[in-house]
C-alpha cells in the first residue's frame, strides 16, 4: 500500500505499467501512483483533483463507509501503523459451483414472471453457457460464440422484469440503458462506455465483478437505421458501430461515477468479454415486414388465398429471422454480435389477471400484506381483477399499466380503512373498479357476504 509521501508499506502491485486515471501519465513518468478504490489510482499530482472530484461526482455516492475510511488512510500526511483489516462479508459472488442449470434457473423465473415461456428458456440456456464458459475459461480455446442476446417484444410486456428478475437471482451486477440516450463520443448525450460505468457502479466499483455483470440496453430498435429518408441518418447507425467493439469483447477505458469521458474524471480499464449483453426493443412495423417475407415465401402458387393468413398470428414475432431484423434497420455486425435471438409475447387479459396475484412479489400480496398489518383482511373479487386488467389493456402498455389503475382506487381504501377499527375485511368488487359501486365492508365479527373460506 503507498500513500502521498510515496511510502510503501507492502510493496505496492507489480506487472505491468500503470497510468494514473486522472492525468494518464505513466506511473515511470509521473511517479509512484496512489491506489484508490473502485480500481482507480493517481499520481502525487492529482490526488487533491481526484478527492474533489469523488466528493462532488456521482462517485462519491458508490463510495461505501469503508471505501472512504481506505481512502483517507490512503491519503493522510503520516500514515498510521499497518493494520490488518479483516475482510469484508460480502453475499457469496456467482462462481461454476453455485450456477444453476438452466432448468432451475428457469424455475426461478417462473416465480416472478408470467408467461413468456419461450423467453424464459431461452435466456436461461444462454445465461447458463455464458457464464460457464466465462467461469471454465473456455472463451478462447474454442470459439464458442458469447451468448449476448436480442429480445423482441411489445412495451411492458416483461423485458426489463426478465433480466432484473434473473441478475437478482444469480446475485451479478445489471446496468440498464437507454439505447436513445447513447451518441457517439462527442456529440451531446451519454457516451457508449457510460453502460460499463452504470455497471461498475452496480458492481460498487468493483471492476472484477462488473466485468461479469449483465448490461440490458433497452429501445435498442430506437437506433435501427431510418427508411425512407432523404436525409443522410448517421446517429443511429454510428451508435450500432459504437456498440460493436462492447458487445464482442474489448478492453475499454471507463469514466468512473459519470457518463462521459472528460479530463477532470478518472479511467479506469474494464474488459467486456465476461459481460453478457441484452439487448430489448419492440420492433414497430417488425411484423409487417415478417409478414411480408412469409407472404413473398408462401405465395407461389396460392397468393391470394393466403395474403392475410397471418394478420391475426399471435406469434408472428417468434418468427423473425436476422434477415427481418436487418431489413428494420439494424446492421448486420450489430446484430452478428447477438447470437440469441427470441419474441416475448404480447399480454392478454388471462395473463395481466395472473401477473396482478400469481407472482412471489405480485401488487395484490403486497397491498394484502399492508392491510395485515391493520389486522385487516383485502380480498378481490375475480370479476374486480378481470376488470382492472380490462383496463390495462386500453392503455395499450402492457402489464406496466396495471400498478398505477390498482393504485388510483386503493388510495381511498388505504385513506379510510384505518379510521375505523371495527372493519375486518374489504371485498373490492367489479363495480368498485367501474366506479359503478363501493367496496364491501365487514365488519369483526360478521359473516362474509361472499365465499366463505374463513
Ligand atoms: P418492458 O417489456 O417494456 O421492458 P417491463 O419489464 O419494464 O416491460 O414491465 C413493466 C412491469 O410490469 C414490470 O416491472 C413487472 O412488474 C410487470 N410485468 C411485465 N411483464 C410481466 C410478466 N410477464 N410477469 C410478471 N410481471 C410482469
Amino acid at each position: 500500500m503507498t500513500n502521498t509521501n510515496g511510502n510503501s508499506s507492502d510493496g505496492g502491485h507489480t506487472g505491468g505499467e500503470r497510468f494514473c486515471s486522472m492525468c494518464r501519465r505513466p506511473e515511470s513518468q509521473a511517479g509512484r501512483l496512489i491506489d484508490l478504490p473502485m480500481g482507480v489510482c493517481v499520481c502525487a499530482d492529482c490526488m487533491q483533483k481526484a478527492m474533489d472530484w469523488i466528493e462532488t461526482s456521482n462517485a462519491g455516492k458508490m463510495m461505501t463507509p469503508d471505501m472512504w475510511q481506505q481512502m483517507q488512510a490512503q491519503t493522510a500526511p503520516t500514515p498510521p501503523e499497518p493494520q490488518a483489516v479483516p475482510p469484508e462479508e460480502e453475499e457469496p459472488a456467482l462462481d461454476l459451483k453455485s450456477l444453476p442449470a438452466p432448468h432451475q434457473i428457469k424455475a426461478q423465473l417462473d416465480e416472478y414472471v408470467i408467461g413468456q415461456e419461450q423467453a424464459k428458456k431461452y435466456l436461461s440456456v444462454a445465461v447458463y453457457n455464458h457464464y460457464k464458459r466465462v467461469f471454465t475459461n473456455t472463451m478462447d480455446e474454442i470459439e464458442i460464440r458469447k451468448s449476448n442476446m436480442l429480445m423482441i417484444g411489445p412495451t411492458g410486456c416483461g423485458k426489463t422484469y426478465l433480466v432484473q428478475t434473473l441478475a437478482r437471482l444469480l446475485n451479478v451486477p445489471l446496468a440498464i440503458a437507454d439505447a436513445t440516450s447513447l451518441t457517439e463520443a462527442g456529440y451531446i448525450g451519454d457516451d457508449i462506455e457510460s453502460v460499463l460505468s452504470k455497471l461498475l457502479a452496480a458492481a460498487g466499483g468493483d471492476v472484477e465483478k462488473a466485468q461479469r455483470g449483465i448490461v440490458f440496453i433497452d429501445e435498442i430498435d430506437k437506433i435501427a437505421k431510418k427508411k425512407n429518408t432523404n436525409q443522410r441518418d448517421v446517429s443511429g447507425e454510428a451508435v450500432q458501430q459504437g456498440l460493436l467493439g462492447l458487445l464482442e469483447g474489448s478492453t475499454v477505458e471507463v469514466p468512473v461515477g459519470a457518463s462521459s469521458k472528460s479530463a477532470m474524471v478518472p479511467l479506469v480499464s474494464m474488459n467486456t468479454r465476461d459481460i453478457l449483453f441484452i439487448c430489448g426493443g419492440a420492433f414497430p412495423g417488425l411484423e409487417d415486414i415478417i409478414k411480408e417475407r412469409l407472404t413473398k415465401t408462401a405465395s407461389v402458387g396460392f397468393g391470394a388465398d393466403l395474403k392475410d393468413k397471418y394478420d391475426n398470428d399471435p406469434d408472428l414475432l417468434s418468427k423473425v429471422t436476422v434477415e427481418d431484423i436487418r431489413k428494420f434497420g439494424m446492421i448486420p455486425e450489430f446484430i452478428g454480435r447477438l447470437p440469441v435471438v427470441f419474441a416475448l409475447q404480447s399480454l392478454t387479459k388471462e395473463m395481466l389477471v395472473k401477473i396482478l396475484k400469481e407472482p412471489k412479489n405480485a401488487i395484490l400480496k403486497q397491498y394484502q400484506k399492508l392491510l395485515e398489518l391493520d389486522e385487516v383482511r383485502l380480498e378481490f373479487e375475480d370479476g374486480a381483477l378481470e376488470a382492472i386488467a380490462e383496463k390495462a389493456m386500453e392503455k395499450e402498455t402492457g402489464a406496466r399499466a396495471l400498478r398505477s389503475i390498482i393504485e388510483e382506487f386503493m388510495v381511498d381504501i388505504m385513506y379510510e380503512i384505518p379510521k375505523d377499527d371495527n372493519i375486518g375485511e374489504v371485498l373490492i368488487t367489479r363495480e368498485y373498479i367501474e366506479r359503478k359501486g363501493g367496496p364491501v365492508i365487514i365488519m369483526r365479527g360478521q359473516r362474509r357476504l361472499k365465499g366463505d373460506q374463513d
